[in-house]
């Protein structure tokens, strides 16, 4: 089996959704929902109750963080209590798309922590452009996680590691020019490395133009395989056993 650790299968997000689901299961691959905001996290409830090979994260994102109130707080706590809900994600801080509302980001991420530990739930954490603020932030929970589409250098992916944290490789690993990420691969320990498709987004290279689906986790667990030299069903055995570690399934 393989667990594609963090993707965005739902209808807001995809109209063909429950197809994909499908076609996932067939191919022996679970998928981890991450919900960024009220509706997709309503949206995931549903499914994980409706299919087996789903898991769901349940989260505010940054793109949430102007209009959340405590009622959705309030809201995403009691839903947290659901066996299939593995993780709080998608949550985190990201200083490309939006840099003027640092604070009203931070405060965000910090409830969203405060609730992973409160109910002992990892966290799935998207850094864009704030990679300092998110660990130092990261340091002060006692919430272990991943950092979902890891584009840091191997010395933070270490740091973060300590935290108790996994580094999740997606689609941009396979991208010719993407040498960093590959680097910092052969840098790290293979205990600490998830596998994630970040579908729709971040279709790999071989697929350019398409939609990405989780079935596209095959390229990003081949160029594992080619930079690590290992066989692909290492790099599957290894990254899904640190998944069912972390995410406790
Ligand atoms: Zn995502």
């Amino acid at each position: 089996m393989i667990i594609d650790t963090h993707c965005h299968i739902y209808s807001s997000e995809m109209e063909n959704a429950e197809q994909i689901i499908k076609e996932a299961a067939e191919n022996d691959i679970c998928v981890i929902l991450n919900g960024t905001d009220p509706l997709s996290n309503r949206e995931i409830l549903e499914l994980v109750g409706k299919y087996e090979n789903v898991y769901g994260a349940l989260g505010y994102f940054h793109t949430f963080a102007d209009e959340v109130t405590e009622e959705d707080i309030s809201l995403l706590d009691s839903q947290l209590e659901n066996d299939k809900i593995v993780a709080v994600g998608e949550i985190g801080l990201d200083y490309y798309h939006t840099r003027d509302n640092k604070d009203k980001q931070k405060q965000l991420f910090e409830k969203m922590l405060t609730l992973a530990q409160k109910h002992g739930l990892p966290a799935i954490v998207h850094s864009r452009k704030s990679m300092q603020d998110t660990y130092d932030i990261l340091k002060t929970y006692n919430v272990s996680g991943s950092m979902h589409c890891y584009q840091g250098s191997a010395e933070m992916a270490r740091e973060f590691i300590k935290l108790g944290f996994y580094m999740g490789i997606g689609g941009p690993v396979t991208n010719t020019n993407n040498k960093k990420t590959r680097k910092m691969l052969r840098e790290i320990d293979m205990g600490h490395m998830l596998v994630e498709t970040d579908s729709p987004y971040l279709t790999p290279q071989e697929k350019r133009g398409e939609t990405n689906t989780p079935l596209n986790i095959k390229y990003v667990i081949r160029k594992i395989a080619e930079e690590l030299d290992m066989e692909e069903n290492e790099v599957v055995e290894i990254t899904t056993k640190n998944a069912k570690d972390l995410f406790k399934f």
